[in-house]
């Protein structure tokens, strides 16, 4: 069982350093004084002390014979050579950045690419034998650090946690882009569905697989149709954030699901970059039988015929986007979705590709719009189920109130392209987000009245450093920031809280990791942080970018005590310190993507729609105008052709953007705070998406980003491992048995002692507490291995 528990970390022990020692290699070692330097290309490289000449100089031998002098602060202490393959990296005796790195490296090479203290996982771009239903067997109800660290473990003591202490448990898995997040997220979810399931067996005795298992697992192919893209970075792209909830009744068994998602980029819809894509789904529709196409009028099977595609790679290698097609539509059956349901969302996206074609022209003025062929434009329009001419009117000049009055305004080509980019954006992430409710609503738990708990898998992009950063890195990396938090709240402060409640001997460490001043400059409300002086500035009438910094500026510029804002004033942009590094933001169009504003005559015309599943999507239009109360021209009195205020079925009101996903982001880390959580720490190993491959200086830098150094580091400082008195007795006395036989009545700590003193356990390496024993990493695994001798 879990008698192993420690505060927010995972903690693997394996049992001492096995394997037989190499006897040269150690020779050789002892031989000089080995040390890690930094190394420009390698990150790091070995070389051994020749000569200490100063406090600051240290004079180096390189294995290639170079003799180098460095600074002595760059200088790190090498591990002996059978600490190579360590599983967990707290049983390192030298703990250095160049050590951790090459731990990992060793072992992705060797390809193990999980390793304890928390979970950090190197992608390994390759398909490697760990993720067989035998291998998946084995992880279950396993000790601690009785097997090597896996994906497998993490979520297998997420549900032995969840049992053992009836607490919500969280896998939070983190990473760049490529990192492989998605993956282990599939992973965790696959180990979940085929070990917590109540199991049927079929005739033959093979088990077979639940019908809300399959959906749960099947959701995901769904949402990676329509929510993943090939990038530069990866070639299968999240581009959006999820939080997966799986359900447990009583028996603790799977008794429903439920996604959250946060952010999806939208823009992609009408433009992406040369050797990217725009969302799987486009392309695999473009591959789907005749019949479909027929009735989503794609006459035309090239994506190069699509506005919205043609400056987009058309394929992907290794991807065959007709295949891809058919598991969708199964995927989508499993899930319970009938044929109807599966054509509305399928329609909607035709619809996007369509709008993607409509044509413009300017009239001889060059100031007034025109649609040049009227196919495309009556193709939306009828998979749409709304009126074409309306729509043409509307999308050309649409009414905008002057004074008292509501006047049809003629708008330019590219006013109306800009609204019809918009439009495209927003049917294609209300469908998203339609489909995602629809999921939902399969694998809803509604039927089960008692349950015992969940357990949530985040799967969220990273910190996003960019040559040019713009307003969704600054939301994600918020979001980032706030996950960092909560990781540091845990590895450091429960830790610490912990220690002190059982007035343990121990030094607090500040670790300087306050967060809360970035997070302040972003969220707070007063002084004025970057999402609410971006709020204001999109609701005063003549908000502009340059006016939105100048007020930043003039409120954080003098007043930022940590120095974590600053701006040059004519340069369009401010940078902010993260806990990853100093991102400069540029602030063009800003406004408009917090606004995000949308010809208000086309929604109210789809939320009309003559087609159900469009009605729906677009269904707070509708309220919102039967609602009002007409003034004198008898015209609504809402904000004119732009809406700010959109009404989400069941949510609050959202104004912008950034206030729906700062909402959005509070209620999720609510959740979190509620849970146990488990961290996943995900590396991309090299910016090629090579198998094999492993560059130093890139992993290094995500170890630092993501918290893996600091956290180690702490975990070596304290005493990840507790037991209680009772339970440490129970396990252990049978190394001591005299004590056993005791008759007279000993208190918990003092029989502990005794029993620790009858061990010849180093004073170091454990503390009493008040209720608990705490031991430094690697002790109980030791503990471990002489009682299963005994
Ligand atoms: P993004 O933020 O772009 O969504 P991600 O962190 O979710 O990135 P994944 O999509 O999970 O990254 O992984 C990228 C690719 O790397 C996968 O498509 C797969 O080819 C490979 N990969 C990742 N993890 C593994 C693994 N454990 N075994 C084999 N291949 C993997
Ligand atoms: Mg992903």
């Amino acid at each position: 069982g879990s008698f192993v528990h420690s505060h927010g970390t995972k903690v693997f022990i394996k049992s001492r350093l096995d394997g037989v020692l190499d006897a040269v290699a150690q020779a050789r070692f002892n031989e000089k004084r080995w040390v890690w330097i930094p190394d420009p290309e390698m990150g790091y490289a070995r070389a051994h002390v020749l000569n200490e000449l100063s406090k600051q100089d240290t004079e180096v031998e390189l294995e290639s014979g170079q003799v180098k002098i460095v600074q002595t602060k760059d200088v790190f202490a090498m591990n002996p050579p059978q600490f190579d393959m360590a599983e967990d990296m707290a049983e390192l005796t030298q703990l250095n950045e160049p050590c951790v790195v090459h731990n990992l490296t060793v072992r992705f090479r060797a390809n193990q690419i999980y390793s304890g203290l928390f979970l950090v996982a190197v992608n390994p771009y390759r398909q490697l034998p760990i993720y067989s239903d035998e291998c998946m067997q084995s992880y279950k109800g396993r000790r601690r650090g009785e097997l090597s660290p896996h994906i497998y473990a993490v979520a297998d003591q997420a549900y032995h946690d969840m049992l053992h202490d009836k607490e919500n448990q969280s896998i939070l898995i983190t990473g760049e882009s490529g990192a492989g997040k998605t993956e282990n997220t599939k992973v965790a979810i696959q180990y979940l569905t085929t070990m917590a399931s109540k199991r049927i067996l079929n005739k033959n005795g093979t088990v077979l697989v639940n019908q809300l298992e399959q959906q749960i697992l099947q959701a995901n192919p769904i949402l990676e149709s329509f929510g993943n893209a090939q990038t530069i970075r990866n070639n299968n792209s999240s581009r959006f954030g999820k939080f997966i909830r799986i359900e447990f009744n009583m028996q603790a068994h799977i008794c429903g699901a439920n996604i959250e998602w946060y952010l999806l980029e939208k823009s992609r819809v009408h433009s992406q970059s040369s050797k990217e894509r725009n969302y799987h789904i486009f392309y695999q529709l473009l591959n789907a039988d005749k019949a479909m196409k027929e009735e989503l009028l794609l006459n035309d099977d090239h994506a190069s015929q699509y506005g919205f595609l043609k400056d987009s790679q058309p394929t992907i290698e290794d991807v065959d986007d007709a295949k891809e097609y058919e598991n969708l539509i199964n995927a989508m059956h499993i899930m319970g979705l009938k044929k109807d349901e599966i054509r509305d969302f399928l329609r909607m996206v035709a619809a996007v590709l369509h709008l993607g074609n409509i044509a413009l022209t300017a009239d001889y003025s060059g100031e007034r719009a025109d649609v040049r062929d009227f196919s495309a434009l009556e193709r939306t329009c009828h998979l749409l189920g709304i009126p074409a001419q309306e729509f043409k009117k509307s999308l050309l000049t649409p009414r905008i109130k002057a004074g008292r009055d509501w006047v049809n305004q003629a708008k330019s080509p590219a006013q109306v392209m800009a609204s019809v980019d918009a439009l495209a954006k927003t049917i294609y992430e209300r469908n998203f987000g339609g489909l995602v409710d629809r999921i939902n609503r399969a694998i809803d738990c509604q039927k089960t009245t008692s349950k015992m708990g969940f357990i949530g898998v985040l799967d969220i992009a990273g910190f996003e450093i960019f040559e040019v950063n713009s307003f969704e890195q600054l939301c994600i990396n918020y979001t980032n920031e706030k996950l960092q938090q909560f990781f540091n709240h845990n590895m450091f402060v429960l830790e610490q809280e912990e220690y002190k409640k059982e007035r343990i001997e121990w030094s607090f460490i500040d670790f300087g990791l306050d967060l809360q001043p970035t997070i302040d400059l972003i969220e707070k409300t007063n002084p004025v942080g970057i999402l609410s002086c971006l709020e204001e500035e999109c609701v005063a009438p003549r908000g502009t970018d340059k006016r939105f910094l100048e007020k930043l500026n003039s409120t954080w510029v003098s007043d930022d005590p940590e120095g974590k804002y600053k701006s040059i004033r004519f340069k369009e942009s401010f940078t902010v310190k993260h806990y990853a590094g100093q991102v400069e933001y540029s602030t063009a169009g800003w406004i408009n993507k917090n606004k995000d504003p949308l010809n208000e005559d086309i929604t109210r015309l789809l939320a009309r729609s003559t087609n159900r599943h469009v009605a729906t999507l677009f269904e707070d239009y509708l309220t919102e105008t039967e609602h009002q109360i007409p003034n004198e021209s008898g015209l609504p009195t809402s904000s004119s052709t732009f809406s700010l205020m959109k009404l989400r079925k069941g949510g609050g009101s959202f104004r912008t953007v950034g206030q729906r996903h700062k909402q959005q982001l509070l209620s999720l880390m609510n959740t979190l705070y509620l849970t146990h959580p488990h961290f996943v720490r995900c590396i991309l190993p090299n910016g090629r998406k090579h198998a094999g491959e492993i560059q130093a200086l890139l992993v290094l830098d995500q170890l630092r980003c993501n918290g893996v150094l600091e956290g180690i580091r702490i975990c070596r400082k304290g005493f990840p491992n507790r037991l209680v008195f009772a339970d440490f007795r129970k396990r252990y006395e049978i190394l001591c048995p005299r004590q056993a036989s005791t008759n007279c009545f000993v208190d918990g700590r003092s029989a502990c002692q005794t029993l620790l003193d009858s061990l010849a356990l180093d004073s170091e390496k454990y503390r009493i507490g008040n209720t608990k024993v705490f031991f430094k990493a690697t002790v109980l695994a030791e503990l471990e291995e002489i009682r299963d001798r005994k």
